[in-house]
């Protein structure tokens, strides 16, 4: 992309799905273009060691702008007011401005207003209950509708939520997200040998894993449910409360001394040797009990060429079916206990499913067509 680029503009700090993401996408787009973050943290160190041009503006969390229950009210749109201002100076030497997250584009709907810039925002939740309350979906399409050019969204999912809460539809444009095999593929037996070593799990081990934040809605508590009705299995739990959620991550804990699983319940924390440690699995869950946007998780363990068990909700249908994973319904530990059990069952068909799946993560979900999609969606504004 040419000299005066997009302004790419992220609230997190930390890295979420959506900052892994654009971490791929930005590096993509070269020089020209620029990632400006309200928040500094190791995303910004993520970004600086792939390359990518990179600002911080800290100005204060938008601690107004919040998306579960509070109605944004004037005091939110003055946060985004005054820092939409730092933000108009930057888009200034850029085409247009790229909003990642939903509090990044409260931001840049006004900066672009101000520097005259077209606004992208690149969707990345379901725009409903019970991710985000009634007020706050219906201030966000009121938004998108007046001052969104273009609306990526990560699925058909969060498409179809965005417009059947009013969003217009001539400006949505689906762009699934691509993980880049390369991390998986440089997995050796050796180095997913030790990385087992290190968990200091017994010898032979059914072993299944979840990643993910900690957030109720990533459903950590119906794994370990699960885990209470599967005696032979050891769960790990890699991930961190990313956004506040420190009081689920201790009631986690409770819950697992409670049932009697604390002993097979790992708590690994945020790390990042994810290919690694899925490679030490032998089973990948994933267990959200809302909708899932889009889940790179599910992508990811179908590249370690690891059985895939998945919610089945939102944007996973798009990804995995029941020829390359298997799906069972939101909330239900029962059925995941069953699923986990089958594989250990069964494994020459969790190897069937494994390769399956490897092959369509590969087919369908590269870096390369994601970029090609968004600079797509984006090129008429460019
Ligand atoms: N992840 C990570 N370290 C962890 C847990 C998760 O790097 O300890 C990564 C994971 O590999 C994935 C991302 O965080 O790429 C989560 O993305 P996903 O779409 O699954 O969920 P989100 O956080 O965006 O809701």
């Amino acid at each position: 992309m040419s000299e005066g680029g997009v302004l790419f503009v992220d609230h997190a700090g930390v890295l979420g799905g959506a900052e892994l993401s654009l971490l791929d996408l930005s590096a993509a787009f070269g020089a020209g273009s620029e990632v400006l973050l309200l928040a500094d943290g190791p995303f910004r160190e993520a970004l600086e060691s792939r390359g990518v041009r990179v600002h911080v503006e800290a100005l204060g969390a938008l601690k107004h702008v919040k998306k579960e229950t509070r109605i944004p009210g004037p005091a939110a749109f003055a946060d985004a007011a005054r820092i939409a201002t730092h933000v108009s100076k930057r888009a200034k030497s850029h085409r247009v401005i790229y909003a990642n997250s939903q509090k990044a584009f409260v931001v840049a709907a006004a900066a672009g207003l101000f520097a005259r810039r077209p606004v992208v925002w690149h969707l990345r939740d379901i725009l409903a209950p019970p991710h985000f309350s009634g007020t706050n979906v219906r201030a966000a399409i009121t938004l998108a509708n007046l001052r969104a050019a273009r609306v990526i969204a990560n699925s058909r999912a969060t498409a179809a939520a965005f417009t059947g809460a009013g969003g217009h539809e001539s400006l949505v444009r689906v762009v699934h997200n691509g993980i880049d095999p390369a991390p998986f593929d440089a997995v050796t037996i050796e180095s997913a040998t030790a990385a087992r070593a290190a968990l200091r799990l017994p010898a032979g081990a059914f072993v299944v894993a979840l990643f993910g934040r900690f957030h109720p809605w990533k459903g950590q508590q119906v794994l370990l449910e699960a885990l209470a009705r599967l005696p032979r299995v050891h769960a790990l739990f890699v991930g961190a409360p990313l956004f506040g959620e420190e009081a689920f991550a201790s009631a986690l804990q409770a819950q697992a001394a409670r049932t009697g699983v604390a002993d097979r319940a790992h708590f690994l924390g945020f790390r990042a040797d994810v290919p690694e440690l899925m490679r030490a699995a032998d089973v990948i869950v994933h267990a959200s009990v809302y909708p899932e946007p889009f889940g790179r998780v599910i992508v990811e363990g179908m590249l370690a060429e690891r059985p895939v068990i998945a919610t089945r909700a939102g944007g996973v249908t798009e990804i995995i079916d029941d020829e390359t994973g298997v799906l069972v319904p939101p909330n239900d530990a029962a059925a995941m206990a069953q699923a986990i059990e089958s594989l250990a069952a069964d494994p020459s068909r969790a190897a069937n499913l494994a390769a399956r799946g490897a092959a369509r993560a590969r087919a369908g979900f590269s870096v390369t067509a994601m970029v090609r999609g968004v600079e797509e969606a984006i090129r008429d504004l460019i």
